[in-house]
């Protein structure tokens, strides 16, 4: 156990707890920043601090504290579509471009309180997702703690960059494309593209269970003359989103993920899929915009059954579709929360630029799910899409051991329904990384070799302080220690697809 000397404190009046779907009043967080987690939360029984602080006391007192967000369903390399489409992304802009971009995408995440990405594909970079996440892990650059899928997984000619000039392809004229997706086909071809991912470093299994994937039937129109169909079909859409893979294939890429411990993430754009992909018994469906075969209410009472999450992903659907279908996925959103099916927040960030991710929080509430909903939707459940304990941490809730993760708003979301832009202080891992709505060095100056010498030598920060290696932090008259304990069962693992939802207490005691 570490002196007290290294614990921080940060001081809260409005604390909001996941777990309790509750707004608390006057707790107090200690943090070990040499672990980076949580090593005490209580209560201080009063509203007042002692004065004057310690340098290792943070007061966010009058501001509303929350774990860090989660955004459940990102893509670190992709810029906003607006800017340029992201299938000409993949095309022409160079590796070290779009690692780039990604660099500053982390940062601009973390700095809006996001301190957790569920990364689903890098967009035809391969399984670069997985090196800027270590780059992160490494403390090279900051950013949010990233689990990534590398490539998604696609059956052939499912999921890839289209060109009507594929003629010459494999001659010494031949265009080549980098791949979009990891090929997969049949029940032994779905199993090796899951080792495959896994062993290039996935954290999650990401497939595509549908996709519009018949669009060469019918070409998209391009300018000038004879670059428009003149008969595009009038008995079906133009170009619908259809099955990738059987119920069969699907069965076992969630079974193959499962023997290494890992969640599955199976993109949806129809009910029907996402209903077969609830039955496979992946860890969450991401989309789900249409209901081409009826089959929506089936496809929640599944969901609900097995504890399948749902990221509805609306931001992007905001960004991509007309008013009315845009209404409608919020509706469905909003229908599927009252059933009770799990949601978590994920814009399919990058899609619009990271930094803006809270507005997949906001549009749940605008949908009408209640403010402390969408909150557990932006953290807790969030980190269950994650694979739980599975992932190898806790965050998006409080405990002691959880990630010392918090972000503080300037501004009451239950008043005020653009509180979650409002972000004040970040902090990750128990490193400040914003404070007073500024950024904190990102990047310590490198220092001469003498100057780290140093530097190495001085005091530590709390004996300068008058907090001791024995000193107790401060706790009020009467500090309680606020226990609060998560699941009894707290391993809901990729391969536990029917945890209970229920099953939290809080005690004070
Ligand atoms: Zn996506």
């Amino acid at each position: 156990m570490p002196p007290n000397r290294s614990t921080l404190t940060v001081h809260t009046s409005l604390l909001f707890d996941p777990i309790q779907k509750a707004f608390l009043e006057n707790v107090s967080v200690e943090i070990n920043p040499q672990t980076g987690a949580i090593a005490r939360l209580h209560h201080r029984n009063t509203p007042d601090l002692p004065s004057p602080l310690s340098k290792r006391d943070i007061d966010l007192r009058g501001k509303v504290v929350l774990p860090g967000f989660v955004d459940s369903h990102t893509h670190i390399f992709l810029h906003s579509d607006k800017e340029r489409f992201h299938s000409h992304q993949m095309r022409d802009e160079s590796p070290v471009e779009r690692t780039v971009r990604a660099t500053n995408h982390a940062r601009a995440a973390l700095l809006a309180g996001f301190t957790t990405y569920r990364d689903l594909g890098t967009e035809a970079l391969g399984n670069a997702d997985a090196s800027l996440r270590d780059c992160v892990n490494r403390g090279l650059i900051p950013g949010p703690r990233m689990f990534v899928a590398t490539e998604a997984l696609a059956s052939s000619g499912g999921y890839e960059i289209r060109t009507e000039n594929k003629l010459a392809r494999g001659s010494v004229l031949g265009l080549e494309l980098p791949r979009a997706a990891d090929i997969v086909d049949g029940v032994v071809g779905v199993r090796q593209g899951v080792r495959r991912r896994v062993g290039e470093g996935a954290d999650v299994i990401k497939f595509y269970g549908d996709y519009r994937r018949r669009v060469m039937r019918f070409p998209p129109d391009v300018q000038g003359p004879g670059g428009r169909l003149l008969f595009p079909p009038d008995r079906r859409d133009r170009n619908p989103a259809v099955l990738l893979f059987s119920q069969e294939e699907m069965d076992a890429i969630v079974d193959e993920a499962r023997l290494a411990d890992v969640p599955v993430a199976a993109h949806a754009a129809e009910t029907r899929t996402a209903l077969m992909a609830a039955r496979a018994g992946v860890t969450s469906v991401e989309h789900v915009f249409v209901d081409g075969a009826g089959c929506m209410g089936e496809m929640m009472e599944e969901m609900v059954r097995r504890g399948t999450i749902w990221v509805p992903t609306l931001s992007t659907a905001e960004e991509g579709f007309e008013e009315e279908k845009f209404e409608r996925c919020k509706a469905a959103a909003k229908r599927a929360f009252d059933k009770g099916v799990r949601l978590a927040a994920g814009g399919d960030t990058g899609v619009f630029n990271h930094g803006l991710n809270s507005r997949e929080m906001e549009i749940m509430m605008e949908a009408g799910i209640p403010v402390e909903d969408v909150l557990v939707a932006g953290t807790y459940t969030g980190w269950h899409a994650c694979g739980g304990d599975a992932s190898g941490f806790r965050f998006g809730w409080w405990d002691k051991g959880n990630r010392a993760d918090i972000v503080a708003l300037d501004a009451d979301p239950r008043k005020d329904a653009k509180a979650l832009r409002k972000v004040s202080f970040v902090m990750k891992d128990g490193r400040v990384w914003k404070r007073d709505g500024r950024p904190v060095d990102m990047i310590a100056a490198t220092q001469w070799p003498e100057e780290a010498e140093v530097s190495d030598a001085e005091e530590p920060i709390a004996r300068a302080s008058g907090l001791g290696s024995n000193a107790v932090p401060y706790g009020g008259p009467n500090p309680t220690v606020l226990s609060i304990r998560g699941s009894r069962n707290p391993t809901p693992a990729a391969s536990d697809v029917g945890w209970e939802t229920d099953s939290f207490d809080v005690k004070l005691g």
